[in-house]
């Protein structure tokens, strides 16, 4: 029998790999596999549904990771997914699967973390399943949203000439998560050494360690009386988001980076650590922002809107994915990214 490393498909190679066979034959399927979250018919809603899972060593370190953090940002990434389909999270599931090495006051400080979340986001608790692990911690989430067939987003509806829009800012995730990594391997090398994060480390520490998702945008656009033409939440980097964007919806797209929000902290210390800022934000992740797109009709109804960011415009697919710097540069961006000392 062949064998064939998952490496060699990639992460989304391999999603399409293992269900590409699938034919949905449901009539109350609306929108399967492929989008932040599926769509499932009901009545005059739909409904959405979207499922993550956190695995520890690989998404979360507890060398840094509060469990009371930990539990709180598990529900926030899977609220963001809901919040990119334009609809409001009502329900989530919590699986975990846990090693001996977990007391109960450490899995209550977990779940004071899910219950902050809940609390935050007005969203109810409704199952889920817990069993053993050999090693670590593994957190799947579902969280179940609602909204009107109408204004559901997906992905794939983008237009050429339509503007594209970001919440927020984007890059600070990352790089607390850079001087995380850093103050650990100070850490180990000498156990004695208090953590010295520097003056920009509260911001970066709040958006990686305990991240918020936009949900208050989905209230916005309906009190604006705008429906987004695609929209996806920002876990990977504007560079992979936007991609996802133009690879749904059969479009190209242009960013400005002098219209790409970034944090004047996150700003500051990607300087400090010889980093182009706007790379940070491209190819950094989860800042759990929404990146849309809208029709040139409703940019009065945006431009007024706080934090928000009007950062480029769908262009045809031939076009390309292309990023026009402050120095009036036009580079393309590649979908891990754009290197800015590469080429
Ligand atoms: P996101 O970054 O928004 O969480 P993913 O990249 O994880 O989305 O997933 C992309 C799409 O593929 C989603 O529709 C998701 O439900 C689906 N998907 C991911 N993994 C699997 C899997 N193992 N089997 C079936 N569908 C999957
Ligand atoms: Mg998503």
């Amino acid at each position: 029998m062949q064998r064939t490393d998952v490496n060699t498909l990639g992460e989304f190679g391999l999603i399409d790999h293992l269900t590409e066979n699938f034919v949905n034959k449901q009539q109350t399927t609306i929108l399967g596999v492929g989008d932040d979250a599926a769509i499932i018919a009901g009545g005059d809603e739909q409904i959405v549904i979207s499922t993550d899972m956190l695995v520890e060593g690989i998404h979360f370190d507890f060398t840094y990771t509060p469990l009371k953090h930990l539990g709180y940002k598990a529900v926030v990434v899977n609220l963001s997914d809901i919040a990119a389909m334009n609809a409001r999270p009502e329900q989530i599931t919590v699986s975990i699967a846990l090693s001996n090495r977990f007391s109960v006051e450490a899995l209550d400080e977990l779940y004071a973390g899910i219950a902050a979340a809940c609390k935050t986001y007005g969203v109810d608790l409704v199952g889920g399943d817990t069993t053993s692990s050999n090693k670590g911690l593994i957190i799947s989430i579902t969280a179940i949203g609602r909204a009107p067939a109408g204004r559901i987003t997906r992905r794939s509806g983008a237009k050429v000439g339509d503007l594209i829009c970001i919440t927020g800012n984007l890059g600070a995730a990352y790089l607390g998560l850079q001087l995380l990594e850093r103050e650990k391997a100070v850490f180990k090398d000498n156990p004695e050494m208090q953590p010295k994060m520097g003056e920009h480390a509260p911001y970066l520490l709040q958006r990686q360690l305990r991240p918020e998702a936009r949900t208050d945008m989905v209230d916005t656009f309906a009190k604006e009386g705008i429906v987004p033409t695609s929209m996806i939440d920002i876990s990977d980097g504007l560079a992979s988001e936007i991609f996802h964007i133009c690879k749904a919806s059969g479009v190209g797209a242009i960013i400005e980076e002098s219209g790409v929000p970034i944090h004047n902290d996150a700003q500051l210390q990607a300087l400090e650590f010889n980093l182009d800022p706007i790379t940070t934000a491209l190819s950094g992740g989860e800042d759990y922002e929404l990146l849309f797109t809208i029709d040139p009709k409703d940019t009065e109804k945006i431009r007024f809107l706080p934090d928000l960011y009007i950062a480029g415009e769908i262009v045809a697919k031939e076009d390309g994915v292309k990023l026009h710097t402050k120095g009036g540069n036009i580079h393309p961006i590649k979908a891990q990214g754009w290197n800015h000392f590469g080429e």
